[in-house]
């Protein structure tokens, strides 16, 4: 119950949010206007945004939050040293706020509701601290908590965000005698990138787009969000069957985190790769077109609720 959840203003998550994009646009612009631009620079920022983005959608998101499947330590490590730069806190923290999401979706206790507005699901709700105590918090994350890498990540998370999000730009960049340029566009540039398309999916996936396997939530499909968010836009398929390793189920949904978890399997570094039965795919879709279908749906629906300033 939300009068039960303290919350407290978490000043160094609101400075990072605020002042990073800053610092970001105001570098960039003048690094512009004295070096150019290089196509390294572009280069280093495509590649960071996206070894860093499969580390969150991939490891963070579909490994450690669902464990929708198994890996080997070595990718492990990748996604806990990469993930730790994309600035969205230790797996520990993440995995059980994003647990507490799916459990509770559109209500109180879910941390990023979108029935609180597109805004608090964003980003406002990373203002605020929602524990009292680290126990509280890592209820339902005991699994992890035994992991033997997980524990390491969540001690050292602030140097590792560092040295992976900030210091391996700069040294790529010093590798092609532009360390400052590798820095900006690989680390303050991506870093915005990094941070907008991940919150993204928890405010505009819940927000806009088609619900055809689930209707009990305002999770949604879209195309679009899927593009550059690595496969995460169809997120009602993924919040009808979160133990999939797939969001897009189709050989044409853009979803390259399902097909880099696919080729490491052929490599023997994944495996136990867990699908939902097609016969469950159809009975959720049939289920959902009826729903679609009932007058009720409409009462059902919580966004619509909230649009109409009712409580769930
Ligand atoms: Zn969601
Ligand atoms: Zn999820």
């Amino acid at each position: 119950m939300l009068d039960k959840i303290k919350r407290r203003f978490n000043w160094t998550n609101a400075s990072v949010l605020t002042l990073l994009p800053i610092a970001a646009f105001l570098s960039v612009s003048f690094y512009i206007y004295y070096q150019g631009i290089h196509w390294m620079d572009v280069g280093i920022l495509v590649s960071l945004y996206t070894l860093i983005g499969l580390a969150v959608t991939g490891g963070y998101h579909r490994y450690y939050a669902h464990r929708a499947y198994d890996c080997h330590p070595i990718v492990q490590l990748f996604f806990l040293t990469f993930g730790a730069a994309a600035l969205e806190n230790s797996v520990l923290c993440w995995a059980s706020d994003h647990r507490r999401h799916h459990r509770y979706v559109d209500h109180d206790e879910d941390p990023y509701s979108i029935t609180k507005g597109f805004f608090w699901a964003h980003m406002g709700w990373v203002f605020f601290d929602h524990h009292t105590s680290n126990d509280a918090r890592f209820e339902n994350a005991h699994d992890l908590k035994k992991d033997k890498l997980v524990p390491w990540q969540h001690k050292y998370y602030l140097p590792l965000a560092v040295l992976f999000g900030f210091g391996v730009p700069f040294l790529l960049g010093w590798a092609v005698g532009r360390p400052w340029g590798g820095l900006i566009w690989g680390g303050l540039i991506r870093q915005f990138l990094t941070h907008h398309t991940t919150f993204l999916i928890n405010s505009a996936a819940h927000w806009f787009g088609k619900r055809p396997y689930s209707r009990q939530n305002t999770a949604r499909d879209s195309w679009w969000l899927a593009i550059f968010s690595f496969g995460e836009g169809f997120h009602n398929f993924h919040h009808a069957f979160p133990s999939d390793y797939r969001n897009g189920i189709r050989w044409y949904h853009w979803d390259p985190t399902k097909w880099a978890i696919r080729s490491l399997s052929w490599i023997k570094l994944s495996w136990d790769l867990r699908k939902t039965p097609k016969q469950s795919i159809i009975q959720s879709i049939e289920r959902a077109k009826s729903a679609a279908q009932s007058a009720i749906d409409r009462y059902t629906d919580p966004l619509q609720l909230q649009q109409r300033g009712e409580k769930t």
